[in-house]
């Protein structure tokens, strides 16, 4: 970390260093414990304009976008294990019962388009929960109408929220991909009023979402494995939604994939897959498509992006002796990413 022209330079820093501790201590004399001004607004400045990660896969620049971050009650909302399981798995991390669950969005630039995977909570969540995306997009410079296409990982509304604001379609010009499967079960009329005591503010909400762009003619629904926008694969992994679908994106001899909510909660539904959350629609189905992804991820050291991990989501899948283990990525920050 260190070089020659660092050391040549020391002794200069140091007298710098000296001579503007002396000054700090000579105008903290000057100023009454009860006038000092604690530097909180411009703490809280800088918290807000975080929220950007940006590194290369191949010829593509990725950059996750956070959305905010959002409670979740475990011992309400996890299924399959008892309360004293979660919390003890908790602990071993230092986390307490409710955690916080990141919302991550990813801007994909191909170089000539602009590609989203999931769009976050926009309004629904209500004013502090979620729903910073599309003005941390507008800060990067991003017109919305530049977003050419938008991969939905599955219709819920902290992944299809962002695509509306006030009932108007937010990127007027994007493609929006969704399982056709989703489509058919949260656009269903006969759903709306709740399915076997799943939540019936999903349907509805999806339906808020989704309509502006089903009335443009923008919607492309996707059924089996396919291959779209050059470099991207779709594949169907049905369970969390019935139309849930990873993409996975390759390109010169790397690739990510974007695994949407086949993971929640980092502490708990790695070493437990088998342990899921009310969110999923088909609970058993949910656990088997995330022990058989998982086993497939790791195996192949594919690298995946999800959008509840900690942000920003990045990383590998380790099989330990049982279940799994995630591992970040590593982290970037420098010239060149
Ligand atoms: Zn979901
Ligand atoms: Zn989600």
């Amino acid at each position: 970390m260190s070089n020659v022209q660092g050391r040549k330079r020391m002794g200069f820093k140091k007298t710098v260093l000296a001579i503007g501790l002396l000054l700090q201590c000579l105008a903290y004399a000057n100023t009454s414990v009860a006038g000092a001004e604690l530097p909180t607004a411009s703490v809280a400045k800088y918290h807000a304009e975080t929220g950007y990660y940006t590194f290369k896969l191949g010829t593509y620049e990725i950059t996750v976008i956070s959305d905010g971050t959002v409670p979740q009650d475990l011992h309400v909302l996890l299924k399959g294990a008892p309360q004293q399981t979660v919390d003890g798995l908790l602990n071993q991390v230092h986390l307490h019962n409710p955690v916080e669950a990141s919302i991550n969005v990813f801007l994909i630039n191909t170089g000539n388009k602009l590609i989203l995977v999931d769009t976050g909570a926009g309004d629904f969540f209500g004013k502090g929960f979620g729903g910073k995306f599309s003005e941390r997009l507008n800060k990067l410079g991003v017109k919305l109408e530049d977003i050419s296409d938008i991969l939905i990982t599955h219709i819920h509304t902290d992944h299809t929220g962002g695509l509306v604001h006030e009932g108007k379609a937010v990127f007027p010009n994007a493609n929006i991909y969704v399982g056709k499967a989703d489509i058919d079960f949260f656009l269903d009329a006969k759903n709306q009023n709740g399915v076997n005591g799943y939540d019936k503010a999903y349907f509805q909400q999806a339906q808020t979402a989704m309509q502006p762009y089903v009335a443009l003619d923008h919607v492309k629904p996707l059924g089996g494995e396919q291959k779209i926008l050059a470099d991207f694969t779709a594949y169907p992994t049905p369970g969390h939604t019935p139309g849930h679908y990873y993409y996975r994106l390759e390109s010169q001899g790397q690739s990510i994939t974007f695994i949407g909510d086949s993971v929640h909660v980092e502490a708990v539904q790695f070493p437990h897959p088998d342990i899921t959350i009310t969110y999923d629609v088909d609970q058993p189905r949910a656990a088997k498509q995330r022990q058989a992804q998982f086993a497939q991820l790791a195996e192949s050291s594919a690298m995946i992006a999800a959008p509840h991990l900690p942000y920003p989501g990045i990383g590998y899948i380790n099989t330990q002796k049982s279940g799994f283990t995630f591992v970040r990525a590593e982290y970037h920050d420098r010239q060149g990413l």
